[in-house]
C-alpha cells in the first residue's frame, strides 16, 4: 500500500513540475513514505531520518519531508526527534504536497488533516514498468480492532469510484500490466453505489490484456458469498488468498475486536476451498496480544495447522497509541513474545515446505517477472497460487510472458522448475 501511496505522490509532485532522481545527492526533495503499524517500522524510519539529515546539511536548502501513517501518529514526537525536517504530511494531504513544499522554507509545514472522501481517484499513479501493478480500490478502515492504528491514521472507509478504478486498469492494459492487485486494508468491504467487490471484480476482469487479478487484504467477515463466488466463477482472479487470523483463540479474537470466531473463520476457509479446490491461503498472525496465555497460544499452533497456510506474515504484538488496547498495556513479556514468535515461524516453515514438497512434479502457469534475485541464468514469476517459481532462462521468454513450468524441488519459499 505503501508503494501505491508513494506512485500517487509521484504522480502528484510531476504535476506541480517535479523530476523523480534515484541519486538522494542530487534531489532537491526528499520524502520519506511511512508506516506506524508496529513501533519497529517507526525506530527504523527514525534511524533513515538521521542518515538523511546529514544530506540535508551538506545542503541546508534541501528539503526534507515526512509522509503517511507514522507521520499522522505521532508528528509531535517526531518534530522533536526529527527537528531538522521541513515538512510533515499525513496520508491524506498528498494532494497539498506542492503547496506544503513552497510553504517549507520558514516554518515546519504540517498538513494531517484526515479526509473522509480523499481517494485520489483522479490521480493516476506513477507505476513501474512491472508485470504486476497494484491499484487502489479503497482507503482506510472503519473495522478498529483493539490493536491497529489503521483507523486512526488513515481514517475511515471509502472507495475509489468502479469508473476510477476501470480507467486506471485500462490504461495499465494498454501499457502490456498482466496482473492487478486491487489494494485496501479491508478490500473486500468495497463498495461504490451498488457495485460490491464481487462485482469489482468481474469488472475489471471483464478488461482485455489483463490475465490475471489478486487483491490484498480482505477481512474474513467480509468474505460474503458473492466475492467468493466470483473467485470462482471468474478465471483470472487468481486461486491465492491472503486471509489475516491474528489469533486462533476465540477469547483473543473477541478481545481484539475481530468480529470473527475460529469457527466462523474455517467455514469461511472451507467454503472457499469447495468453490476453489486448488487455492492457497496465506495469513497475519500476532502473538503476545494482551492477555494472550499458553492456552491461547497453543490454539494459534492448532489453528495453523487445521488450515495449513502456504506461507504467513507473523508479527510480536506492538502496544500502539490511541488504539483500543493501548490503556491494557502489554502482558506478555518481550522475551515470551519472541519465543512463541520463533515457534509460529518454526512451525509455518514447516508447514511451508510440507506443502511446497508436496508440488513436485506438478506443472503450473507461471507469468514471467524477470531475473531472479538469486541464482545466474534463472527466471522468477509467480504461479496462480502466488508462489515464486524459479526456472532456466531461455532467450526467447521476457516479462509479461505466461510460461508452463514442472516443478523439480521445493523449498519453504520458493519452488525450482523445468520448462515443459
Ligand atoms: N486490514 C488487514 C486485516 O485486518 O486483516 C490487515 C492490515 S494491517 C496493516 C497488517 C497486519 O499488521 C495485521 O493483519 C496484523 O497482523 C499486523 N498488526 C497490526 N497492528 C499490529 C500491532 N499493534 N502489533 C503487531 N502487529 C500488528
Ligand atoms: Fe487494522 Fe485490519 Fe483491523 Fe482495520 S481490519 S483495524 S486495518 S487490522
Amino acid at each position: 500500500m505503501n508503494i501505491a501511496d508513494s506512485q500517487t505522490v509521484t504522480a502528484i509532485l510531476r504535476r506541480a513540475g517535479y523530476a523523480t532522481t534515484d541519486n538522494p545527492g542530487e534531489a532537491d526533495v526528499i520524502l520519506l513514505n511511512t508506516c506506524a503499524i508496529r513501533e519497529h517500522a517507526e525506530a527504523r524510519v527514525l534511524g533513515r531520518l538521521s542518515d538523511l539529515a546529514r544530506l540535508k546539511s551538506a545542503h541546508p536548502e534541501r528539503k526534507l519531508g515526512l509522509l503517511g501513517c507514522m507521520a499522522q501518529h505521532n508528528r509531535a514526537a517526531l518534530m522533536r526527534k526529527a527537528p531538522w525536517l521541513d515538512l510533515v504530511a499525513g496520508p491524506d494531504s498528498y494532494r497539498r504536497l506542492p503547496e506544503l513544499l513552497g510553504n517549507a522554507s520558514f516554518d515546519p509545514a504540517v498538513d494531517v488533516r484526515l479526509d473522509r472522501t480523499e481517494t485520489y481517484a483522479d490521480v493516476s499513479p506513477e507505476y513501474d514498468n512491472g508485470v504486476r501493478a497494484y491499484v487502489t480500490a479503497m482507503r482506510g478502515c472503519d473495522k478498529f480492532c483493539a490493536f491497529c492504528v489503521v483507523p486512526y491514521v488513515r481514517g475511515r472507509e471509502r472507495s475509489v469510484p468502479a469508473c476510477d478504478i476501470l480507467r486506471e486498469v485500462h490504461q495499465l492494459a494498454a501499457r502490456g500490466v498482466k496482473e492487478i492487485v486491487l489494494l485496501g486494508q479491508t478490500v473486500n468491504a468495497y463498495r461504490y453505489e451498488q457495485i460490491g467487490f464481487g462485482k469489482l471484480l468481474c469488472m475489471v476482469a471483464a478488461v482485455d490484456g489483463i490475465e490475471r487479478i489478486r487483491f490484498t487484504s480482505p477481512h474474513p467477515s467480509d468474505m460474503t458469498p458473492d466475492v467468493i463466488e466470483a473467485m470462482a466463477r471468474e478465471p483470472k482472479v487468481q486461486p491465492y488468498l491472503h486471509l489475516p487470523v491474528q489469533s486462533g483463540s476465540d477469547r483473543v479474537l473477541s478481545a481484539m475486536g475481530r468480529g470473527y470466531t475460529t469457527e466462523q473463520y474455517l467455514h469461511t476457509v472451507e467454503y472457499l476451498r469447495s468453490a476453489i479446490p486448488n487455492i492457497a491461503f496465506s495469513t497475519d498472525i500476532i502473538v503476545g496480544f494482551h492477555s494472550e496465555d499458553e492456552h491461547d497460544f497453543a490454539a494459534t499452533l492448532g489453528l495453523m495447522r487445521t488450515v495449513g497456510y502456504d506461507s504467513a506474515f507473523m508479527f510480536k504484538y506492538s502496544l500502539r497509541e490511541h488504539t483500543r488496547a493501548f490503556k491494557l498495556g502489554d502482558t506478555v513479556s518481550e522475551v515470551e513474545k519472541s519465543r512463541r514468535l520463533a515457534e509460529v515461524i518454526a512451525l509455518q516453515e514447516t508447514i511451508s515446505l510440507e506443502r511446497n514438497r508436496a508440488l513436485v512434479g506438478h506443472e503450473f502457469p507461471v507469468l514471467v517477472e524477470g531475473p531472479a534475485r538469486r541464482g545466474q541464468g534463472m527466471l522468477a514469476g509467480k504461479t496462480p497460487q502466488f508462489k515464486t517459481a524459479l526456472f532456466p532462462a531461455v532467450p526467447c521468454i521476457k516479462p509479461g510472458d505466461t510460461v508452463r513450468v514442472r516443478v523439480d524441488s521445493a523449498t519453504a519459499h520458493s519452488l525450482t522448475c523445468a520448462l515443459v
